[in-house]
């Protein structure tokens, strides 16, 4: 395989590799050696998704490494400020509500989302943005490594657990994609009327 250094002394470097990104990403026979002199961490996450080749397994690296990126920004801090089963929202508007943004999702639990999905993971209502710092998609430089479509995809896949999430991600294109979520949110609609019936 062809091998490709890449050094980043300054601020400069970096956004230059960014940019290049596009470019980068299709080099199938490549194998990128990023010198990483800026301590920037998203730079040797991006030298390991380069140099996965395979399709498949480069989306679910970005898919997986982004949600471990979300989960480690925040520290396991409870941002939602979740109490007995309500968020900070919830217990303002006292609506007896529970189970925050999920609770129209069919696959909540009692402890919480079974699965995990960078969607879910990116949204924060105007609540927690007023009163922490939150992580937007633009800081996920790995995202870059995704084909648009799939970008698209990855921010507005809500309610949907990872398998499905990936499934839709390995869609080839952006109306095959759409048929599977439109399809999934029509099916959950009805299992979850249902489900709320038998209860
Ligand atoms: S994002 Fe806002 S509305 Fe959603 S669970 Fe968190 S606090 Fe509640
Ligand atoms: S998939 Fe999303 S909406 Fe559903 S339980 Fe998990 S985090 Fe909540």
């Amino acid at each position: 395989m062809h091998k490709k250094t890449i050094t980043i002394n300054n601020e400069k470097d970096y956004k230059k590799l960014l940019r290049r990104l596009w470019l980068y990403k299709r080099y199938r026979f490549t194998e990128f050696k990023l010198v990483n002199n800026i301590k920037e961490p998203n730079i040797d996450y991006l030298e390991k998704g380069l140099n996965i080749k395979k399709r498949k397994e480069r989306i679910t690296y970005v898919f997986d490494t982004c949600c471990f990126l979300l989960d480690d920004f925040y520290h396991g801090e409870n941002i939602c400020g979740f109490k007995d089963g309500k968020c900070i929202v919830q217990r303002e508007l006292k609506n007896g509500k529970c189970n925050g943004c999920c609770r129209v999702c069919l696959y909540v639990t009692d402890k919480g989302c079974p699965s995990k999905n960078v969607a879910c993971k990116l949204f924060n209502c105007d609540a927690v943005k007023e009163k922490y710092k939150t992580m937007d998609y633009k800081d996920l430089k790995l995202l870059k490594l995704l084909s648009i479509k799939n970008q698209l995809l990855i921010r507005s896949d809500y309610f949907t657990l990872r398998e499905e999430a990936l499934g839709d991600q390995f869609t080839y294109t952006g109306t095959a994609a759409c048929i599977r979520m439109i399809y999934r949110l029509i099916r959950n609609y009805i299992k979850r009327k249902r489900k709320e019936k038998n209860k």
